[in-house]
């Protein structure tokens, strides 16, 4: 297995995170990066740098309306308004689209999603590690992982919220089509990915299967529930298993082999995993507890399905156990 990430990623480095009527510190910090690269060292995987696909694959899932606004955001953005790109409003119907400021209303769903000077390249770079994970696995590689940052399974087709700007999951799944006909997205994040889920709402070609915490006052708040299915040929092809907060490590594991099953019987020829670390019981995100030894055999359930895994990196915030949660997670994935 390889991994892809380069230094261009954490140029992106948020000042300002507005959640639950408080300014907090930001948790999605360049600081997450290290223990994750330190952790692939110690078990020798070898470390590359993203080839550039350039932008078709990145259009392919979102509007191009909303790329143009993510590269030039912060060069149109007044110095003298403040140093990041962040709105305080928020209107998608009827917003007439004039000025910098009704464009953010827009395209920036919430107060976790400030644009920065590097916002941009960095988000750009970190679809390309995506797409050149998913390289390695349309060539038949049986693992490859994306050490993704900025994440990207909150990302809209046309608004940036969670953390995230470009929706790197959906975009290597999208791109994976291309070698196999049946692309499926398992997604253990802590967090619903409302932007896979409506990426791939009306498609059965791309199974989206979720496990996160009941959405019922945690993010994303208005998605995740059960009854989300799908529409047209896509309906029953959206899976969400939310947890209720406070759930034990073994309800995961048991919604963890339901999302398993489900992938089983969609017959996918590969899993695209949006994994998230913020399932971990000292995660600020954590409401359930998964712990240390449990993302081995999440590993090892994943190599059990005899699969090809695209892994995916999204959340996970506790950065002084990120180093022992990704080496559990692909010891359990690759011994063997
Ligand atoms: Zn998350």
């Amino acid at each position: 297995m390889k991994a892809y990430f380069d230094e261009t990623q954490n140029q992106h480095h948020p000042k300002s995170y507005l959640t639950r009527g408080a300014m907090r510190s930001p948790q999605e910090v360049p600081a997450r990066i290290p223990p994750l690269l330190a952790a692939l060292k110690g078990l020798g995987v070898e470390l590359d740098t993203p080839r550039d696909h350039g932008m078709n694959p990145i259009s392919a899932v979102h509007d191009m309306g909303y790329l143009r606004y993510l590269e030039s955001a912060h060069r149109r953005w007044p110095e003298d308004w403040g140093e990041e790109v962040m709105s305080n409003i928020y209107v998608r119907e009827g917003n007439p689209m004039k000025g910098i400021l009704a464009e953010t209303a827009f395209y920036i769903a919430d107060g976790s999603s400030p644009i920065g000077p590097n916002t941009w390249k960095a988000a750009y770079t970190s679809a390309q590690a995506a797409l050149s994970a998913a390289d390695d696995i349309a060539g038949g590689q049986r693992a490859a992982y994306a050490v993704c940052r900025p994440p990207g399974h909150h990302a809209r087709p046309d608004a940036a919220g969670g953390f995230c700007f470009l929706n790197n999951a959906a975009i290597a799944a999208n791109y994976l089509r291309d070698t196999y006909d049946k692309v499926a997205v398992l997604d253990p994040d802590m967090h619903h990915g409302q932007g896979v889920q409506e990426i791939f709402w009306e498609r059965d070609d791309v199974l989206y299967v979720s496990i996160h915490g009941d959405p019922t006052n945690f993010y994303p708040v208005v998605s995740g529930y059960e009854d989300e299915r799908g529409a047209g040929r896509g309906y029953g092809f959206n899976l969400n298993l939310p947890m209720p907060h406070g759930s034990s490590e073994s309800f995961f594991f048991e919604k963890f082999d339901e999302a398993l099953t489900a992938i089983r019987l969609f017959e996918a020829d590969v899993i695209v995993v949006a994994l998230g670390f913020d399932t971990y019981y000292e995660d600020p995100q954590a409401k359930v507890s998964v712990t240390s030894e449990g993302f081995q055999r999440m590993g090892k359930l994943l190599a059990q399905t005899g699969k090809p895994i695209c892994v995916i990196q999204e959340g996970g915030y506790d950065v002084d156990h990120l180093e022992i949660n990704a080496t559990n997670f692909f010891e359990g994935l690759l011994k063997d």
